[in-house]
């Protein structure tokens, strides 16, 4: 079976088993597991920051940094179908207390003039617009990356009425790979960035949250009162340890069979969502979204791909998803191709 539905769904290789096997480890509540301190370490200088935190997952990152960045009552600027505003079950009202204002963007790509009309006055009718978040690369628009250009676009916007900035970055691996920056290049206006080990990069679990050491510090705390101390958990920092070091090279060749899969697809007429418009195509990373006319309810059509050994995901709308990760390797994309070409011909 070729498993695309997800980048998570990735398992530890034996090499990897091998170096959590034989980690060294300590109590990390008490500051005493050496693998936990190593990746941190690791983490913070790949990522330019001064200080990173391992958390259990990508959510808990995003949403300590919401409440490290945040008063009660502030309000934070999204990309309406951002992850923080679709997926997480409404957390940021719930450990933050404060209320997120969805904006429009085009597939991502923020428009400094769509958050200007955003921004609260400063009068006692409004709460305090307080963050943006920017997700990078983008997850519901099909892992589009952010092109450095507009970030430091609206980086500068932000910069200018004191907004704090927060990168959803669990995929940030792919995006600094397709667009040919280091990470750190990535990170460099952000306050804070939560990033995942368990995605593409193949770790079993956890993200690293990274930022200032005022606010690291702060996150260690909320951390706590969340329940996301965990003991030794070197054993699972030695799984993104490995797979920052091993894996991250590799996510080049994830984005080559992506572009391959999604150009196949197109060429034979059938839904590839971005159109591949050459502007679309420079922001293309691990994940293709295929649309569909409907004809066929997703769930038939995913259903036979699953029936030839394939499988993808719903997206809902119409819209199927195939995310490539390093355990799906040239000849299985190739047959995915096939399988998704002959299935969708009787389906678009
Ligand atoms: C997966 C994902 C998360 C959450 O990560 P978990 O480890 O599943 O909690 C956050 N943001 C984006 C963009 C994601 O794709």
């Amino acid at each position: 079976m070729i498993d695309l539905r997800s980048d998570t769904i990735t398992v530890p290789t034996e090499a990897m088993r091998a170096a959590m096997a034989a980690a060294p480890v300590g109590d990390d509540v008490w500051g005493e597991d050496p693998t936990v301190i190593e990746l941190q370490e690791f983490g913070a200088g790949l990522f330019g920051k001064e200080a990173a935190l391992y958390v259990p997952s990508g959510v808990m990152g995003n949403q300590l940094a919401l409440r490290v960045l945040c008063n009660d009552g502030d309000e934070v600027l999204i990309d309406s179908q951002a992850h923080i505003y679709y997926y997480e079950a409404g957390a940021p009202s719930v450990i933050s207390r404060v209320q997120l204002r969805p904006v429009e963007s085009n597939r991502g790509l923020l428009d400094v003039s769509a958050l200007d009309a955003a921004v609260r006055p400063g009068d006692v009718h409004f709460p305090h617009t307080r963050l943006l978040c920017i997700e990078n690369t983008h997850n519901r628009y099909g892992g589009l990356l952010m092109p450095p250009d507009n970030l430091a676009e609206v980086a500068a916007w932000a910069a200018e009425r004191d907004i704090r900035l927060h990168c959803d970055g669990a995929r940030l691996w792919n995006a600094a790979i397709g667009a040919g920056i280091a990470p750190a290049e990535y990170a460099a206006p952000f306050d804070t960035l939560s990033v995942c080990l368990s995605k593409a990069l193949g770790a079993p679990v956890g993200s690293l949250l990274l930022g200032s050491r005022a606010n690291i510090d702060k996150a260690l705390k909320w951390r706590k009162i969340l329940g996301g101390g965990m003991r030794q958990a070197g054993i699972i920092a030695a799984g993104g340890l490995h797979a920052i070091r091993e894996h991250y090279g590799l996510l080049a060749e994830d984005h080559r069979r992506a572009a391959a899969f999604a150009a196949s697809l197109e060429a034979a007429g059938l839904g590839v969502d971005t159109n591949f418009n050459a502007e679309l195509k420079g922001r293309l990373t691990n994940i293709v979204l295929l649309r569909h006319d409907g004809r066929r309810d997703s769930s038939v059509i995913l259903e036979e791909c699953r029936r030839r050994g394939l499988l993808l995901s719903n997206m809902g709308g119409n819209m199927l998803r195939a995310v490539f990760h390093f355990q799906v390797g040239d000849a299985a994309a190739q047959s995915a191709v096939e399988i998704a070409t002959s299935v969708f011909a009787d389906a678009v």
